[in-house]
C-alpha cells in the first residue's frame, strides 16, 4: 500500500488569498498587526512559521508568540467562516476525478501534509468543494512549524491505521513549491511537484522532484505516475 500526501493550498485547490486573509484578520485581533505580510512569501510554509517569522519582524517576543497561538488559531476558524465562502475556492485542474480515482483504491491511503492549521484545512477543502473525509490521515501547520517533520507524524497514523509499515519508501508527497519538494526529500519520499501553485514549471524544475506536472488534469497518466 502507498500513502499519499496532498498538500492543499496551490496543489489540491486554488483559496484565492483566502488563507492569507483569514491569517491576517486573526493576527490583527489577537496582537494588533499581521507584520509584512504583504511582502511575505507565504508558499510551502506552515502557519505556524508564517505568523513566528511576520511577529518577529515587529519585534514581539517569541513567548508571546507561543503564549498567544491557540487563541490565533480560534480567531482564524471564527474568520473562516465569513472569508471562505465568499472566496470562490475551487478545486485545482483535473482534482476532483484524480480523488474519485484514488479513493477507492486499496492499494492507496490519502493523508495531507499541509501547513494550514488542523481545524483550517477540513474548512477550506469542503469551500472547495472536496470532501475533507477522504484524508485518513493528516499533519498541520498547527502540529509543527517545520514542514519537513510533518510527513513522519502522517506516516504514523497510516501506520496506526491499517498495522502496516508507512516510511519514505512508500510515501509520496504531493505539493506546488520547492518547500514541498524538499519536504519529500527531508523524509526519503517521492516528490510529485504541480504547477499550478504560484511556481512554474522551470522553477521546480531546478528543484530535481521525482515527478513533474503542469497540473493533475491527465487522470490515467498521473495515476499510473503514482502507482509506478
Ligand atoms: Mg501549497
Amino acid at each position: 500500500m502507498k500513502l499519499i500526501l496532498f498538500d492543499i493550498d496551490g496543489t489540491l485547490i486554488q483559496a484565492n488569498g483566502a488563507g492569507k486573509q483569514m491569517l491576517a484578520l486573526a493576527m490583527e485581533d489577537v496582537f494588533g498587526t499581521a507584520g509584512p505580510i504583504e511582502k511575505y512569501n507565504l508558499g510551502g510554509k506552515t502557519d505556524t512559521q508564517i505568523v513566528t517569522d511576520l511577529l518577529r519582524a515587529t519585534a514581539i517576543p517569541d513567548h508571546q508568540i507561543e503564549t498567544n497561538l491557540p487563541t490565533l488559531f480560534a480567531r482564524m476558524v471564527h474568520h473562516g467562516q465569513t472569508v471562505l465562502p465568499t472566496s470562490r475556492a475551487a478545486p485545482c485542474p483535473g482534482v476532483k476525478p484524480l480523488l474519485a480515482a484514488l479513493q477507492g483504491r486499496p492499494d492507496m491511503l490519502l493523508g495531507l501534509v499541509t501547513g494550514n492549521i488542523e481545524p483550517v484545512a477540513p474548512l477550506k477543502l469542503a469551500a472547495a468543494g472536496l470532501d475533507p473525509t477522504i484524508f485518513r490521515v493528516g499533519a498541520y501547520g498547527s502540529q509543527h512549524h517545520d514542514r519537513n517533520q510533518l510527513p513522519p507524524l502522517a506516516m504514523k497514523q497510516a501506520t496506526d491505521l491499517t498495522k502496516l509499515q508507512f516510511a519514505g519508501y512508500n510515501t509520496i508527497v504531493v505539493g506546488d513549491t520547492p518547500l514541498d519538494i524538499q519536504c519529500a526529500r527531508a523524509n526519503g519520499a517521492k516528490a510529485v511537484a504541480v504547477a499550478t501553485g504560484r511556481y512554474t514549471l522551470t522553477t521546480l524544475n531546478q528543484y530535481k522532484p521525482d515527478i513533474l506536472l503542469p497540473n493533475l488534469a491527465d487522470t490515467e497518466t498521473v495515476l499510473q505516475l503514482l502507482l509506478a
